[in-house]
């Protein structure tokens, strides 16, 4: 991918003060877009490795729940770089219990911060993108928006609605040069998965390496995980001009997890 090509665009990365939003922020800055990151922790490290890539940083604590929150990191966005070009919709949490025990609380949160996030960001986004005639919506969804795992109530029913969402979204946009698509990662190794990890860890009274080379085993042929980076490449891929007519598609890179 040839350097800068996105110089003058504006990216908002939600959830990226961390794993693959991070990663993600870290990708586009390279080509030359500003950056918006979002998400809870230390923004000053994030943000300062993000403008050593050479771009403008800006950073919104907005908690992604809230949809007034969103309203204002929306609005953020639109004073300090004049609106968001490229969306990425990456935050998100995850919680494991089966249905019956599934606390109704983490429920309302997985739904709210994985999958209702998008939907107010991206409304507030495509008034701009349509104006300008150029936009990009990437929404990071999961292996699990194709597929189910036990468990996992809540973050499938979210992943699967985010995918609808990418496909509509795509669709009421086709003639235009906005474009909506997702990505799906399988196992990527960041804060979220060790949590899993240390679970099956503990659990098992098992070590760390033991652990991970039995969650990749249980679902993911390559036995690799996925990068922050590679994922990175990819929504490059979806920014570039070979990508004008991806139209919603839910693009796994999962190692074969969903080949099977
Ligand atoms: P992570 O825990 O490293 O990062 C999550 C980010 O979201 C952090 O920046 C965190 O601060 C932010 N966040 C959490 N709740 C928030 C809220 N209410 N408001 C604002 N920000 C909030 O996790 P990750 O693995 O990098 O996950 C990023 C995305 O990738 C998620 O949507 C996740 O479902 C998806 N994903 C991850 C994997 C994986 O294996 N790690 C696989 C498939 C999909």
């Amino acid at each position: 991918m040839s350097e800068h090509t996105l110089i003058g665009k504006t990216a908002l990365v939600t959830g990226s003060t961390s794993g693959i939003g991070l990663g993600i922020a870290q990708s586009l800055a390279r080509q030359g877009a500003n950056i918006i990151l979002n998400g809870f922790g230390d923004a000053e490290g994030p943000k300062a490795e993000v403008a050593a890539l050479g771009v403008n940083v800006a950073f919104h604590g907005a908690d992604m729940s809230k949809p007034s929150d969103i309203e204002a990191m929306m609005k953020f966005a639109d004073d300090t770089f004049g609106g968001v070009d490229i969306l990425v919709n990456n935050a998100g949490i995850q919680h494991v219990a089966s249905v019956e025990d599934f606390p109704v609380e983490r429920w309302d949160a997985i739904i709210a911060i994985n999958l209702t996030s998008a939907f107010h960001t991206s409304r507030l986004a495509l008034p701009y993108m349509q104006k300008q005639n150029w936009g990009r919506i990437i929404n990071v969804a999961s292996v699990h928006g194709l597929v189910g795992s036990a468990q996992k109530s809540a973050y499938v029913a979210a992943k699967h609605g985010i995918v609808g969402l990418t496909k509509v979204t795509a669709l009421e946009n086709a003639t235009t040069g906005v474009t909506c698509n997702a990505i799906c990662p399988g196992w990527v190794l960041t804060p979220l998965v060790q949590k899993q990890v240390d679970a099956k860890a503990a659990a098992l009274h098992i070590s760390n390496g033991e652990a991970i080379k039995l969650l990749l085993g249980e679902k993911e042929p390559s036995s690799q995980f996925t990068t922050p980076e590679e994922l990175g490449e990819l929504a490059v891929f979806f920014c570039s001009k070979a990508a004008n007519n991806v139209r919603g598609v839910a693009w796994n890179m999962d190692g074969g997890w969903t080949a099977q």
